[in-house]
Parts: C-alpha cells; sequence; structure tokens
C-alpha cells in the first residue's frame, strides 16, 4: 500500500482502456481517493464508481476551461479533504502531416494537452503549497522526445515537448513548497487515443522499431506513476521517465 491515506486527482481517467483510468484503479489498490475528471461527467462518475475501495468522486472538467479546472479544483478538495497528487493525464492526438495542420488542429491539440496541464496544476498549486506537499505527473509522450514518427502529427510532438519544458520549469519553482513535478514519456501504448485510426500497415511499423517487440499495457504507464506519486520517488522531481520498451533508447 504505497499510497494509504492519500488522494489523487486525474484528468482524462474516464476512458475504460485509457492510461488516466489504469492509474486511477492501481492509486485505489495502493489505498488512494481518487477524483476522476473527464468531459462527460457521467462517464466520470460510472469510472470512478468502478474503481475498488471506498471514496473515488467523478467530475466533469474539460482541462481547456481555466474556470472548469478551478471548479473541478475546489469540488475535489471538498470531497477528498485534500489533494496529494495531480496525474494530468487527458490528452488528444491526430495523425497529420506538418502543411495538414490547420489552426483548429493546433488549437485543439495544443489546447488539451499543453494549456490543460497548465490549467489544472494552477487550479491546485495553492492547495498544494498551503500544505507544503504535492506531486503533479504530467503526461508528455515519446513524440516529443523524437519528433513523432508513432501516429501523432507535429503539433502532438510540439505539445508534448511543450509539457516537458512546463514540468521541468514547475519542478524548479515548486520545489521550495514542498511540491514535485515529473513528466512520463509513454512509447506507443495500446489504448482507444487512435480513435480506429491506426492502420495495420501503422502498426507492423511501430512494432517493428520497439526492441520488446509489443505495445505497452496502460498498466505500464500507471505503474511508473505510481513511483512519481508516492513517497518512493521523494527526491526525483523535475524528470521525465521513459516507459516505451526501448523504442527510444538515448
Ligand atoms: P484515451 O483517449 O483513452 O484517454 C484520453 C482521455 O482524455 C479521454 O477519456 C478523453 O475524454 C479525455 N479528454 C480529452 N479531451 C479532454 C479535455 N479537454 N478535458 C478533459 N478530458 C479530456 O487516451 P490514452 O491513450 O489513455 O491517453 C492518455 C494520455 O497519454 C494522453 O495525454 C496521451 O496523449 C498520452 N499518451 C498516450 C500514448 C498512447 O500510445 N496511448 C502514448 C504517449 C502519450
Amino acid at each position: 500500500m504505497l499510497l494509504k491515506g492519500k488522494t489523487a486527482v486525474i484528468t482524462g481517467a474516464a476512458s475504460p482502456r485509457g492510461l488516466g483510468k489504469a492509474t486511477a484503479t492501481l492509486f485505489a489498490e495502493h489505498g488512494a481517493r481518487v477524483a476522476i475528471l473527464d468531459l462527460d461527467g457521467e462517464a466520470a462518475r460510472a469510472a470512478a464508481a468502478d474503481l475498488p475501495g471506498e471514496g473515488h468522486i467523478g467530475l466533469a472538467c474539460d482541462v481547456t476551461s481555466k474556470p472548469q479546472c478551478e471548479a473541478a479544483a475546489k469540488s475535489a478538495i471538498d470531497g477528498l479533504g485534500q489533494v496529494d497528487i495531480l496525474v494530468n493525464n487527458a490528452g488528444i492526438t491526430q495523425p497529420l502531416k506538418l502543411m495538414q495542420i490547420e489552426p483548429e488542429n493546433y488549437e485543439a491539440v495544443t489546447d488539451v494537452n499543453l494549456r490543460g496541464t497548465l490549467y489544472m496544476s494552477q487550479a491546485l498549486i495553492p492547495h498544494m503549497r498551503a500544505r507544503n506537499t504535492g506531486s503533479i505527473v504530467n503526461i508528455s509522450s515519446v513524440s516529443a522526445q523524437r519528433g513523432g514518427g508513432i501516429f501523432g502529427g507535429p503539433h502532438y510532438s510540439a505539445a508534448k515537448a511543450g509539457i516537458l519544458g512546463l514540468t521541468k520549469a514547475m519542478a524548479r519553482e515548486l520545489a521550495p513548497d514542498g511540491i514535485r513535478s515529473n513528466a512520463i514519456c509513454p512509447g506507443f501504448i495500446a489504448t482507444d487515443i487512435t480513435g480506429g485510426a491506426l492502420t495495420d500497415e501503422m502498426m507492423e511499423q511501430i512494432l517493428s522499431g520497439i526492441p520488446m517487440g509489443r505495445a505497452g499495457q496502460a498498466s505500464d504507464v500507471a505503474g511508473c506513476c505510481l513511483f512519481l506519486a508516492s513517497e518512493l520517488s521523494a527526491y526525483v522531481t523535475g524528470s521525465e521517465v521513459d516507459v516505451n520498451g526501448g523504442s527510444l533508447i538515448h
């Protein structure tokens, strides 16, 4: 039980096969109470009800909206009593080439991934500062490190690279307040984020570039979130942790 008595907010965690739900489940198995945030409040509540243990909550929150992040943070603090951990997991991707990126594509992808990470962190940092404790885990991507080449387009790589810079800047600024900030860079993980647009040919090409020879599982990323959320990583901040089966050894 690595998170006994702890509480966590996880964004974009209602997707049944997603990284957020797997992380919420593992946190709950380790004794945490969890607030699941997602676009659809009903889906968030259903996902929270599905977690092991008691006291989890589901809340509607579009992370691109600062007022919605602030309202969800308040509800999470009221509902859980305190918030020790934030996982900024909400994200979307689009398989576009450079010249296909229209303004609305750029805005959609950078807004959810990067702006959402900033807004949700800003919403909980005052509470964490007041308690002089907190662990923030931001979900970036191997696409940030290798310039895409998996599924998402250049705007996705840019947004996820922005998350790495934001994570490190937050780590520097928040360390004196007892708050740690780290990023995870997953490689190719079998979830529903590709929305059916992943062809067999793309899949074959991706798998050929993974030394471990398999797609990652959501639980592979959840385990890393647990490490960064818990006291096992008490002296780790500003880091980026690769969870990619060896697809970027550098
Ligand atoms: P997923 O599509 O299963 O889950 C993403 C969730 O985010 C969904 O529940 C969705 O409703 C939610 N969401 C979307 N826009 C939102 C918004 N504006 N506000 C709140 N919630 C919103 O995807 P996943 O694969 O579990 O991805 C989780 C995170 O991991 C994302 O940030 C993604 O970019 C990142 N990632 C995934 C992979 C992969 O291969 N699956 C690899 C690297 C990084």
